[in-house]
């Protein structure tokens, strides 16, 4: 469960054509990253697979089912924001078990699910704090756990690190490939970062003005890059 295939995907806002056509196959339980310079398309691509914009033209299929018009809850697919987009006034148990409690799940359920997120995320001590008595980690941290207490099939990360600063964007680069290593969900993370991509991905797709010049391994991107555009934001030699 969790392949999403994009399929002759094109996207414009009013006369201006962001996506002039993508086409990607991503395999479930594989960690990609969309990189490229700021402006490119990403957030807007990943935007149309969560279901947040509606394509100009193209498909999306996730497990083969097509959902390119379905609405973004059917898709199984939690997104991760740059902004952690925390509810200020609520606890971090709250924040957490949002989500469920839209669904309408038990108190029961609530509270189980809620144990095992915060304990795998190490949140247990925080439970009852507000998002302001916490660090930028610990909120990175209770975003990952409202959107993994669902159990989606993927996740959809846009740029969740930027707002960090150098040491703690390391350390939680690490914690959401844990997170992909113990879940073995599949993952689409954004960003305009080389070294994040090429240090976190399975399979990169380098996107420049809409499109996806190559879709590869970090060392087949570095090896073979397709063009100079790839070369040079990849730093390889060619
Ligand atoms: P990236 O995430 O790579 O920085 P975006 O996908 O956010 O790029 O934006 C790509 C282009 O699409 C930009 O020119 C941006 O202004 C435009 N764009 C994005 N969202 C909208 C929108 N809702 N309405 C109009 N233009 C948009
Ligand atoms: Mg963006």
């Amino acid at each position: 469960m969790g392949s999403i295939k994009i399929e002759g995907l094109k996207k414009s806002f009013g006369n201006q054509v962001v996506i002039p056509g993508a086409d990607l196959e991503i395999e479930n339980g594989e960690f990609v990253v969309f990189v490229g310079p700021s402006g490119c398309g990403k957030s807007t691509l990943l935007r149309v697979v969560a279901g947040l914009e509606e394509p100009t033209a193209g498909r999306i299929l996730i497990d083969g089912q097509d959902v390119t018009h379905a609405a973004p809850a059917r898709r199984k697919l939690a997104m991760v924001f740059q902004s952690y987009a925390l509810y200020p006034h609520m606890t971090v148990q709250q924040n957490i078990a949002f989500p469920l409690k839209m669904a309408g799940a038990s108190a029961d359920l609530i509270k189980t699910r809620v144990h095992e997120v915060a304990k795998s995320l190490d949140l247990l001590p925080y439970l009852e704090r507000r998002p302001r008595a916490l660090s930028g980690g610990q909120r990175q941290r209770v975003a990952i756990g409202r959107a993994i207490i669902r159990q989606p099939t993927g996740f959809l990360f846009d740029e969740p690190l930027s707002n960090l600063d150098a040491a703690l964007r390391v350390s939680m680069r690490k914690e959401i490939l844990d997170l992909h290593g113990r879940l073995r969900s599949t993952m689409i993370y954004v960003t305009h970062d080389q070294v994040e991509a090429m240090t976190m991905a399975d399979r990169i797709a380098v996107m420049n003005a809409g499109r996806v010049e190559q879709f590869d391994t970090p060392l087949e991107l570095y090896r073979n890059p397709a063009n100079l555009f790839v070369a040079g934001f990849i730093g390889s030699p060619k």
